[in-house]
């Protein structure tokens, strides 16, 4: 079993399974943290599928590295060109993966992290891809209600669409089989170390 000081020499080095990781949750519940510890404490070893979404970025978000922001219109398009991998509705906006993404992460020799909601996980399980399947949950919806507002991205209309949204992904989380690991995001450092932990999981 990998202790903690062998996570930590690990630092730097390739988890031994380097199937794509994807990471999902409701919104607000510490993905995007969670993973970015993940990649700052890992350098050079994961890379981010970055998604096509038509939603407008926030503030700090640059095109290309956290999102490729497009319109709806050129979202369709590619949706028509057999783009994506996989793709979804989100609120009143579109989120997905785009074929070309996975192709040039994974020719990087990198880990790929895919930060998704639900239909995109049930479409990447369809797509034949091999991947692991981590869901982050809150300690509570009133924890996850104060993280969403705190985070200070969303209008009052987008925090109500993403906690009723919520409840459908924590749902679904509990059909049996569907996610490798649940880790609850209560304590920020035991949850990442949950997550790093499986993660570095060795083979089986
Ligand atoms: P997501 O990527 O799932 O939408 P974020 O990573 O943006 O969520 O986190 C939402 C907010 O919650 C951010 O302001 C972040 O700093 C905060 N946060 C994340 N994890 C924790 C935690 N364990 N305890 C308290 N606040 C947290
Ligand atoms: P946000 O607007 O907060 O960045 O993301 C909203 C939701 O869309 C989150 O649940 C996030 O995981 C999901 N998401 C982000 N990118 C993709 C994607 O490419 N495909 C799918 N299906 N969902 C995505």
């Amino acid at each position: 079993m990998a202790t903690q000081t062998d996570i930590s020499n690990n630092t730097k080095k390739a988890p031994p399974d380097r199937r794509p990781i994807v990471v999902s949750g409701p919104s607000g519940v510490g993905k995007g943290t969670l993973y970015g510890m993940l990649f700052d404490r890992h350098p050079d070893t994961f890379a981010l599928s970055v998604s096509h979404t038509t939603r407008a970025p926030r503030p700090g978000e640059v095109d290309g590295v956290h999102y490729h922001f497009v319109s709806m219109e050129a979202f369709e398009d590619l949706i028509a060109k057999d783009g994506f991998v996989e793709n979804a509705k989100y609120g009143r906006n579109r989120y997905g993966t785009s074929k070309m993404t996975i192709e040039e992460q994974t020719k990087k020799g990198k880990v790929v992290v895919l930060d998704i909601e639900m239909e995109g996980v049930k479409q990447i399980k369809q797509s034949g891809i091999s991947a692991r399947y981590i869901f982050i949950a809150p300690p509570s919806i009133e924890t996850l209600e104060q993280r969403l507002r705190g985070r200070g991205t969303e209008t009052e209309q987008s925090i109500q669409e993403r906690l009723a949204q919520a409840q459908k992904e924590l749902d679904f989380s509990k059909t049996p089989g569907v996610h490798d690991i649940i880790i609850v995001n209560d304590d920020l450092e035991s949850a990442y170390k949950k997550f790093e932990e499986f993660v570095y999981k060795p083979l089986e």
